[in-house]
């Protein structure tokens, strides 16, 4: 129970950072960018600075060895005076000053740039003394001596060590080893490099008398020259050299100069070079330019990759909102539905509230198709739609089945409440659209069934809620019925009866019944066929149950073949007669309707000429222009149009001409107003003298009495049928009632 709460922190933790990452994904891009970029820039910084120092430390160790090697090589140049064997004979064992003002003076100071010497003799004494190339008093170049001490040591050290000349010259021809030591030193105030050098025989054609020789002290000034050579040599810039440690100046190296001691006498600065950070500022705007180009790139491809993934989110929604909804209606689909049905089961089982399931079904809707085509019968679902929107609450599930059905799950509730909803829908749909092309009533059936508490799954629902409308339907349509247990029982006879009526066509148990036409003289010129079931057990049926039994399992395409079977069968037995046939809008519908007709009738060998393709109102003033085309099909095959029921509906002789149709039938229910409603002799007189102007056959259907028939005379209605001329019988009875006479006996109704 404790670790609940974490594992909330943990979640909500995870989806916040979830959350935030995607939504801050471009700052957190450009941070990484950035970063990056800073990293790279401050590396490169960072090692510029890195080689820098350490190439002015291998800079300033070049230019102190530098310098040594310098001071050596300026020494050396004094050993051409001190390793002489005239030297020896002219400056150590005697000391002979003209020769020393010639080759000592002259030469240190002409040739080898010394500006001041002096010549020491084995006690270390000064004996000769030299500035700027003239012989000068030795008291004024005192000063050179303390500081000369050090490299004077060291050479009598170095004399020590080489031992007797004797001995040196007993095992080589000549002195070979000049023996002398240099320094920069401070002396007489300022930077002097000195050099001590030992006055030694090179051949040894003279020998010094003693074990010590002379030695010739010289100095050469470090003054600008010097420095000039030092910069040349090295490389360096703004070269200086300072007695002393002053401070450093920023952006100079500095290299130590010591003296043969190893202490410091002098500093050398000159201005410190940044080869590497100097190439990385002049790489700077190359860098620069490519962080940038990559900047634009990485927001460019984040652009893209950010409307991709948002149009691929948009789509991922676009699917799933498709897979639970309509796409005409954008209501929730049946897959949707289910679900919400599955729940309110759930939930009625759970803590007993009831609900409510209404399947609504437009009705007629089939005609609205036929007649303004497809476009205008989605404009009906859509309208439909948005009125049971209007109807529901928020809780309640409104979902399109498919075709014109809906369902309504409505949550929390009693039967009234249930009745209440399915009767606003039923008045709602009542009103008349209003669609592009103007005014149409639809209406719509609804059947409701009340779950509460009980042990159905969601299939029972629906068929519960489905026989409930199939029974609104059955009623006249334009109403809701709730669904009642007795409602299975008529359904499982009505099945038990569709599968008898396939049974009985199958073994053409079914009979026809023809009913006589007869002309003005009372001659029988033709009989309409109607087709009667006598079940084995329930007894006849009348034919406008089972036909529409046919229809409701789709068997009326055979029963209408059936029917056509037997009457061309029959029909030899009148050849003389026509004969009418009925056929629904259903058979006319089929496309390879007329092609099949045509072909019975040549199976059959019969005349198409004898029979009459009798059509409802309805299919002939429906906008379907297969069903036209059809017609005109069997009509140029031979057989006759008749319109049925003529005047019962909206039928106007006028458009009749433009019709594939030979004859109209006037309507029973007109028929039986004659002789009672004087207008009704009138009208029928104006739809006689009309349907002969535009060059139509009139026959009466449902004539009984003699009057009727007298009145139609009068009007000059010449064809008629009706249980005045007889009723409709069997084939055999027919047979014998043609061959009795053209006159059939009159049958008074009572
Ligand atoms: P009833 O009163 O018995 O319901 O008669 P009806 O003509 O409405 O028959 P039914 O409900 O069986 O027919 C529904 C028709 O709806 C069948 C089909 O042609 C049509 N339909 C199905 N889906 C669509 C659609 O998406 N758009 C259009 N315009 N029509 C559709
Ligand atoms: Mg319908």
């Amino acid at each position: 129970m404790i670790r609940l709460p974490a594992i909330a922190i943990v979640h909500g933790l995870r989806a916040f950072l979830q959350r935030s990452v995607r939504e801050n994904l471009f700052v957190l891009m450009i941070m990484v960018i950035a970063s990056g970029s800073l990293a790279l820039v401050g590396g490169q910084i960072y090692f510029a600075w890195l080689s820098d120092r350490a190439a002015a430390d291998r800079e300033r160790l070049m230019v102190e060895e530098g310098l040594a090697t310098l001071v050596e090589e300026t020494a050396w140049t004094t050993t051409s005076v001190a390793l002489w064997d005239d030297a020896v004979g002219n400056l150590d064992n005697a000391l002979n000053l003209e020769w020393a003002d010639e080759n000592v003076s002259e030469f240190l100071y002409r040739t080898l740039g010394f500006e001041a010497a002096l010549i020491l003799d084995r006690a270390d004494q000064p004996i000769y003394g030299m500035r700027a190339g003239e012989r000068s008093r030795t008291e004024d170049l005192l000063q050179f001596l303390p500081p000369a001490q050090p490299l004077i040591e060291q050479v009598r050290a170095a004399e020590r060590r080489r031992g007797s000349l004797r001995d040196v010259l007993r095992n080589s021809r000549s002195v070979s080893k000049p023996i002398f030591r240099s320094s920069l030193v401070e002396a007489d105030g300022r930077i002097v490099l000195m050099t001590a050098a030992l006055i030694q025989p090179d051949f040894g054609r003279s020998l010094p008398d003693t074990e010590r020789s002379a030695i010739i002290l010289a100095t050469s000034p470090v003054d600008r020259s010097f420095v000039s050579m030092i910069e040349k040599r090295f490389l360096l810039k703004n070269a200086s050299l300072s007695p002393g440690a002053p401070g450093l100046e920023k952006g100079f190296s500095r290299a130590v100069v010591r003296n043969l001691l190893g202490e410091p006498v002098a500093v050398l600065d000159w201005t410190r070079t940044h080869v590497a950070r100097d190439a990385f500022v002049r790489s700077l705007p190359i860098m620069l330019t490519l962080i940038s180009f990559f900047l634009v790139l990485s927001i460019t491809l984040y652009r893209r990759a950010r409307r991709l993934y948002d149009s691929l989110v948009a789509s991922e929604a676009r699917a799933a909102h498709l897979a639970f909804h309509d796409a005409l209606t954008g209501l929730a689909n049946r897959t949707l539905f289910s679900r919400r049905l599955g729940e309110a089961l759930s939930e009625s089982r759970r803590d007993g509230r009831a609900f409510a399931l209404h399947c609504i079904d437009l009705d007629k809707f089939k005609s609205i198709n036929d007649s303004y085509g497809h476009p205008v019968g989605d404009d009906v679902i859509r309208s439909a739609a948005q009125l049971l929107s209007s109807a529901c609450r928020n809780s309640d599930t409104l979902a399109r089945l498919g075709g014109d059905e809906f369902a309504i799950i409505q949550r929390d509730v009693t039967p009234e409440s249930a009745g209440a909803l399915a009767e606003r829908v039923v008045g709602l749909l009542s009103e008349p659209f209003h669609l592009s092309v103007g005014s149409l009533s639809i209406g719509g059936s609804v059947g409701v069934t009340v779950v509460h508490e009980q042990a159905v799954d969601a299939e029972e629902c629906l068929r519960q809620a489905d026989l409930a409308l199939y029974r609104a339907k059955e009623a006249g349509r334009g109403r809701y019925a709730f669904f009642a247990p007795a409602m299975d029982a008529s359904v499982r006879a009505r099945h038990l009866l569709q599968a008898d009526l396939r049974r009985a066509i199958a073994f053409n148990q079914l009979d026809l019944h023809y009913q006589p036409q007869v002309d003005d003289r009372g001659r029988i010129t033709g009989l309409e066929a109607f087709v009667r079931w006598d079940h084995p057990e329930l007894g006849p049926q009348p034919p406008s149950s089972f036909v529409k039994i046919a229809d409701e399992c789709g068997l009326s395409d055979h029963l209408g073949m059936y029917v056509f079977r037997k009457v061309f069968a029959e029909s030899r037995r009148w050849a003389h007669l026509t004969v009418s046939v009925n056929v629904s809008g259903v058979q006319l519908k089929r496309k390879d309707f007329a092609d099949r007709l045509i072909d019975l009738a040549h199976e059959f060998d019969v005349r198409p000429a004898s029979f009459e393709i009798e059509i409802p109102e309805g299919v002939l003033f429906g906008a379907d222009p297969h069903i036209h085309a059809t017609l005109r099909s069997i009509r140029a095959a031979g057989f006759r149009i008749t319109l049925d029921n003529f005047g019962a509906g909206y039928s106007s002789l006028t458009n009749l001409q433009r019709y594939p149709v030979d004859k109209i039938k006037i309507d029973r229910s007109i028929i039986s107003n004659l002789g009672s409603d004087y207008e009704t002799t009138g009208v029928i007189s104006a739809m006689i003298r009309l349907a002969g102007a535009v060059g139509l056959t009139v026959m009466a259907e449902g004539v009984e009495t003699p009057l009727q028939r007298s009145l139609l005379l009068a009007a000059g209605c010449l064809h008629a049928q009706g249980f005045l001329f007889g009723k409709p019988s069997t084939a055999d009875d027919t047979e014998k009632l043609c061959a009795a006479g053209s006159k059939p006996a009159v049958i008074r109704v009572a």
